[in-house]
């Protein structure tokens, strides 16, 4: 006796395989019935014996495509309709218009095969993808997702391309950006403009035209050839990558590192480096399980990782850093390109935002590249490598952005918010169905260009996602440009305290309401009393929180200089002028201005003590890039070492805790002259515990026994590590990020579940 089961599947399953996946699984093992994209996802009807039906169901659920995320999946019971064959079923374009866009990810080993093989019609073609691999978010530009909405348009398909498209039984089916050799994209080669203060107008325009006609694909074998042997001769070359343009530069050419870093005016900050595969990851760098399984998934972030020591990548790829940012290719095209390590970093001069047009990118990066890789699929949105590191088996994102957005995290079913992040490594956030959209990384909002990027942006996601916001959330610095942009919106406006966000991003990265114990250290945000934190206890959930506690306040010295320069903490923390910091010209004038509270604004920041002892210890005194005088500090650190100086904590309701005694620690070991390590990494441990301290307070007098790290202080992983080891072992339930990172890229996302939660 037959039976018919109707199938709802919802989640990333449209524009990822999932039809063809469903007729290969029904007509394999002959059942009849039908499937279809419509609002909700993918609809299934199968009919044939019980037992059949049950493989096919266990078969839906455990193999679904690569790209494929099955958020539920639920079964209704059907009258019997007799066996008429399995059909896919055109899909309503309303239907399309929710379609969840998926992330753009790396070539499939089926692609690679026949990228490999000489007898394939796609052989050597650096845009070979299918329905389980290659463009998605970055080449859309409007819903449905189809391909005349994607920068695929300006291609027609050949003959071979379109069966393939069309045939429910073929990898490629429906796969919207399907090409070949002969109706696809292609490569050129374009040497730079002569002038290294980059073309002139007139000349630009000659640059344009000389970009050569689609060459077929003989040309491009060519064309990576002449590219591949510059790079080995030393050369900087631009390449026109998935999200936007890289400056590529053989890793282990000290000269050409050198000169990647000059041209871009990029002093210290550590370039990420493409290795061919995973056997000279590992001959590069240590790696382990999770490290491995990052490395090689889909998504193909860069990974940080523990370097080698003596291993042939130049000093300057990575300068005073014992890790490096590893990636394997994940464009065919980085594929054919990448034989060794390249360092492959964002195409840009020091912190603009990275070139993804051509014109854009010939003007920019004419000054800093010797020759261009192009090619003429359009980008249409600039997506940054993502970065992540692996913690305890799991990854801690640092930058999500290309291979994960525009990925939903799930969030509160609620009204549909808009939050508009912070400042610094901005994301905003659109969500819709107890789903969070949760953007790529869209940079520093100091500029008008990042700020246009900004609301491109939104406006893309919110044709994208079909979502008219009815709240907006925000941070309530009056300074930061996400929060002008917010206040010329007319919408009702909620304003969340920025360390309160950043405990609630890592609510919502665990799927938790709270309450808990909310450990929030970053740099600094601004304060309900108007002074700047940066080293707090929270009490927190989603709906509000407590200060149960800080790090005793101190002066900045001339406010965001201090943040430039570190020396300025050591000013403000009060050493002895016996040490070598304090010998600067100028040390009496800004220990004074700090004395006096004269051009000193107040702050509780976790990030400026950091920054007091690495210039303490002469570790930096000057930074190049955002965190690096912490990131030094935890380089020097030796982590055999388990001593922990001690910070008093004063008070109990809002209580304080003490930086200036681990401050004073650190200078009594130098006097005894005790090694550097030792120091750095008694300091880390003194802040691990000074964490376990306070929380146990708080437990005393709350009962709360989980705690929640979260803000920009927590990429240390050294501190991470101790702070987690010593909370676990004092029995406390330890939350850390997974989904968005624990810096102020995830601060959007915890706007928008605060808004949420007060919203309903
Ligand atoms: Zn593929
Ligand atoms: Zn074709
Ligand atoms: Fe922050």
């Amino acid at each position: 006796m037959d039976v018919r089961v109707g199938v709802r599947v919802e989640g990333v399953v449209q524009g990822v395989g999932f039809r063809p996946f469903v007729h290969g699984l029904a007509t394999g093992l002959g059942l009849s019935g039908l499937v279809g994209n419509d609002a909700g996802g993918v609809f299934i009807e199968v009919e044939g014996a019980p037992d059949v039906v049950g493989r096919f169901l266990n078969g839906l659920r455990a193999d679904p495509p690569r790209l494929a995320v099955v958020e539920r999946l639920t079964t209704t019971e059907l009258d019997a309709r007799g066996r008429d064959g399995f059909a896919i079923v055109r899909s309503d374009a309303a239907g399309q218009r929710r379609t969840l866009v998926s992330w753009d990810s790396a070539t499939c080993d089926d692609c690679l095969r026949e990228l490999r093989d000489p007898a394939d019609r796609r052989h050597g073609y650096p845009f070979i993808n299918c329905t389980n691999c290659g463009p998605r978010f970055t080449i859309v530009t409007d819903v449905p997702y189809d391909r005349p909405n994607t920068t695929m348009a300006g291609f027609e398909m050949c003959g071979p391309c379109a069966a393939e498209y069309e045939d429910p039984a073929d990898r490629r089916f429906h796969a919207q950006p399907v090409c070949c050799p002969t109706c696809g994209p292609s490569l050129s080669l374009l040497p730079a403009p002569p002038s290294r203060e980059g073309p002139s107008p007139p000349e630009r325009a000659s640059l344009s035209a000389a970009v050569p006609a689609p060459a077929p694909m003989a040309a491009a074998a060519d064309v990576l050839a002449a590219a591949r042997a510059m790079l080995a001769d030393g050369a900087v070359l631009a390449v026109k990558g998935l999200g936007g343009y890289h400056l590529a530069a053989r890793a282990a050419d000290a000269d050409a590192v050198a000169a990647l870093r000059s041209r871009k005016h990029r002093e210290d900050k550590p370039f990420a480096v493409m290795v061919p595969d995973l056997a000279a990851a590992r001959a590069l760098c240590l790696i382990d399980e999770t490290e491995e399984a990052l490395l090689t998934g889909p998504r193909c972030p860069i990974v940080l990782v523990r370097r080698r020591p003596g291993t042939p990548l130049a000093d300057a790829v990575a300068p005073g850093n014992g890790s490096v940012g590893l990636m394997l290719p994940y464009t065919p095209l980085h594929h054919l390109l990448v034989t060794e390590p390249v360092v492959l970093t964002s195409g840009n001069v020091s912190d603009e935002p990275i070139a993804y047009r051509d014109d854009d990118a010939l003007e920019r990066l004419g000054g800093i590249a010797d020759a261009f890789l192009l090619h003429d699929r359009p980008i249409h949105t600039r997506t940054d490598d993502s970065v992540v590191r692996a913690f305890r088996g799991r990854p801690l994102p640092v930058r999500r952005s290309r291979g994960y957005a525009p990925e939903p995290v799930p969030i509160a079913r609620g009204r549909p918010v808009l939050a508009c992040g912070a400042e610094l490594k901005n994301t905003f956030c659109l969500t819709r169905d107890g789903r969070a959209f949760v953007s790529h990384h869209v940079g520093d909002l100091e500029n008008y260009e990042t700020l246009r990027a900004f609301e491109e942006g939104v406006d893309h996601f919110r044709r994208l996602f079909d979502i008219t916001p009815e709240l907006l959330a925000h941070d309530p610095h009056p300074e930061y440009l996400s929060t002008k942009y917010a206040l010329d919106q007319e919408l009702p406006l909620i304003a969340v305290q920025h360390h309160h966000a950043h405990i609630a991003s890592c609510l919502a990265d665990n799927g938790v309401d709270g309450p808990v114990i909310g450990v929030a250290f970053d740099g600094t945000g601004f304060g309900t009393d108007g002074t700047l934190w940066g080293g707090e206890f929270l009490v927190a959930d989603l709906h509000g929180f407590e200060r149960a506690g800080h790090l005793e306040q101190v002066p900045m010295p001339g406010g965001t200089a201090a943040i430039r320069e570190p020396w300025r903490m050591a000013a403000a923390y009060g050493v002895p002028d016996d040490l070598p910091v304090a010998r600067r010209p100028d040390w009496t004038t800004v220990a004074a201005m700090a004395h006096r509270r004269v051009n000193a604004p107040l702050t509780s920041s976790m990030g400026r003590l950091f920054d007091a002892v690495a210039a303490v210890l002469g570790i930096r005194d000057r930074v190049n890039y955002e965190g690096q005088a912490a990131i030094e500090l935890e380089q020097r650190a030796d982590p055999a070492e388990s001593a922990a100086y001690r910070a008093s904590i004063n008070g109990t309701d809002g209580f304080t805790v003490t930086g200036a005694d681990l401050v004073d620690a650190v200078v009594a070991d130098i006097h005894a002259n005790v090694p550097v390590p030792l120091i750095a990494a008694r300091f880390h441990n003194a802040v691990a515990a000074l964490i376990v301290d306070a929380a146990a307070r708080i437990r005393d007098t709350t009962g709360l026994g989980t705690v929640a790290l979260s803000g920009g202080v927590f990429q240390n992983m050294l501190l991470l590590e101790r702070a987690v080891t010593g909370l676990t072992a004092a029995g406390f339930h330890v939350l850390t990020h997974h989904r968005v990172p624990p810096n102020d890229g995830g601060i959007s996302l915890g706007q928008a579940a605060v808004a949420t939660a007060l919203s309903s």
